[in-house]
């Protein structure tokens, strides 16, 4: 049975200040066990270090929103897998829509730093989505089978173990528009056949594949509810403490 998981994606959001109030707000009213459910947030990288500090003695895990593609040296602006595994984060996300749109993050670079990030010991949450348009032009299931062929297939099947894949229809990203359950669920149940294919059904039983997409308290156990969702990726509603907990209780 894949593990139950929740991470907040906080994306380019909250100051310092902003950053602190929501760790110490998150640590005092979540204490659920770690068994149940593998909890974590994805600050922007100033505030990694804190996020670890802080959260300490608490559930949940610190994961970086993106890393580098090269391991080093002259990329000015860039953060490598290793800086972030020096920080004491253990999750990265790979392939955010956002990256992919506004950054040109193609598949070829996402397998570069899922293989960097694995390396170095860090967990990949590796994003995939469709556009409204590719959804609507029959698209789907050809962008998500080339998304997880380039990045996910033809790796070892204990490299799988360190993945986590977020299933995002981006037309549901920050647009308050989520897939129905049924919409979710017939993904992510094309998304265990693709991993079945390849690695076997142990692996694909195994693997976490978590639903994101205007994700919030009032749909979460709906979603939840579904046999190949697993948890969620929450971008909007994880910068409240108060959804971000409430969302965890819907499990
Ligand atoms: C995300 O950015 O990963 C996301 C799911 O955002 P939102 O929940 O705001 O749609």
């Amino acid at each position: 049975m894949a593990r139950k998981v929740l991470f907040g994606n906080w994306k380019m959001n909250n100051n310092l200040a902003e950053a602190g109030a929501l760790l110490a707000n998150l640590k005092e009213h979540y204490q659920e066990p770690t068994e149940d459910l593998l909890i974590g947030v994805s600050p922007s990288f100033p505030f990694i270090a804190l996020a670890v500090e802080e959260l300490k003695g608490s559930p949940f895990q610190v994961s970086a929103q993106n890393i580098s593609s090269e391991n080093s040296g002259a990329f000015t602006g860039e953060v490598s897998a290793d800086m972030i595994a020096s920080l004491g984060a253990g999750y990265t996300l790979v392939g955010h829509s956002e990256r992919r749109a506004l950054f040109g993050e193609e598949n070829a670079i996402l397998r570069k730093k899922t293989d960097l990030a694995l390396a170095a010991g860090i967990q990949v949450i590796y994003c995939i989505g469709e556009t409204l348009e590719e959804r609507r032009t029959g698209k789907l299931e050809s962008v998500i089978r080339e998304q997880i062929e380039q990045v996910v297939f033809g790796r070892d099947a204990a490299e799988l173990e360190n993945m986590i894949l977020a299933y995002e229809p981006v037309w549901a990203i920050g647009t308050g528009e989520t897939a129905s359950p049924e919409q979710a669920q017939e993904v992510h149940a094309f998304i265990r056949r693709l991993i079945t294919e390849e690695f076997g059904a142990d692996v694909a039983n195994n693997l976490s594949l978590i639903y994101g997409g205007s994700c919030k308290p009032a749909n979460a156990q709906e979603l939840f509810a579904c046999p190949d969702i697993d948890g969620g990726l929450i971008g909007g509603a994880s910068l409240k403490a108060e959804d971000f907990v409430a969302i965890a209780r819907s499990f």
